[in-house]
């Protein structure tokens, strides 16, 4: 890896890249998920580098779907394995479910190192090898799950996600919750519950809500999904950005 001065202004962002990079060199990333990392980038620029007050609020409904779900499941692409891997693993194991190797550009090669990457890691357990079921509405090989992982699952966590996929999802029935920096693209307005962030923050964050909620068993939890309206909350975030680049110093 290259090495980044530490006293560097664009430190930690320089430090994912460098991650990306790696992980592309390694077989996890794909280039196109390099590209997809730029355009989170430029979001990233205009929310501040920051969690958003609205993100908040996703993270705390997307912590409740995650906890009373039946079969939640944690889909993991190769820019989720490069940027957040300690990260899903722990959160599959506070909320006890499976990840899932879920890659948009898939080679039999790319999935097995993630999950390789995953186990590694600590990952006690990962699907996506067998891909013997298909998401309903989607053509090829990007259509391919786990019978008995997100094609069964009542709540999906799909970090960074494809719109089209998201949409196939929601039309399934399922709960979908997405993280991604863009406010409009497709996936944030069709999933469930889109928490609006860079990947990194959203799962230290959700872990830590998730953590809050297990301890506190449950109080309040159904109320707070009732008053979440995901299109809302999106709003709330383009306000948030606007305002923020209104009182900009250049
Ligand atoms: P859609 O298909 O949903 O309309 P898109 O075509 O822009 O959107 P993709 O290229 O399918 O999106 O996926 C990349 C998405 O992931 C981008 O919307 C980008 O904002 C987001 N993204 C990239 N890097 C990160 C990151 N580090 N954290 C959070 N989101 C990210
Ligand atoms: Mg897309």
């Amino acid at each position: 890896m290259f090495r980044i001065p530490k006293t560097h202004p664009r430190y930690e962002s320089l430090i994912k890249r460098e991650k990306l990079v790696a992980g592309m060199e390694a077989g996890i990333t794909s280039k196109q998920g390099l590209i997809a990392h730029g355009r989170g980038e430029a979001f990233d620029y205009l929310i501040g580098e920051r969690t958003l007050k609205a993100a908040r609020r996703a993270t705390e409904a997307a912590a409740v779907l995650l906890l009373t779900a039946k079969k939640p499941v944690i889909s993991v692409n190769g820019n989720v394995a490069a940027l957040a891997v300690k990260e899903v693993i722990e959160l599959s194991e506070l909320i006890n479910a499976p990840l899932e190797v879920n890659v948009f550009y898939r080679t039999e090669e790319r999935a097995r190192r993630i999950k390789a990457l995953l186990e590694k890691q600590g990952a006690e357990k990962v699907l996506g090898d067998k891909a013997d079921a298909r998401i309903p509405g989607i053509e090829h090989a990007r259509a391919k799950v786990d019978r008995e992982g997100i094609y069964s699952a009542d709540v999906v966590l799909a970090p960074l996600e494809d719109g089209d996929r998201c949409e196939a999802l929601v039309k399934m029935g399922k709960k979908v919750i997405t993280i991604d920096l863009n406010p409009l693209s497709r996936t944030s307005r069709h999933a469930t519950v889109s928490i609006v962030d860079d990947i990194e923050r959203a799962m230290k964050n959700l872990i830590s809500v998730v953590e809050d909620k297990k301890k506190k068993k449950g109080e309040g939890k159904a109320n707070l999904l009732d008053d979440y309206d995901n299109k809302e909350n999106l709003k709330e975030v383009i306000k948030e950005i606007v305002e923020r680049l209104k009182g900009v110093e250049l």
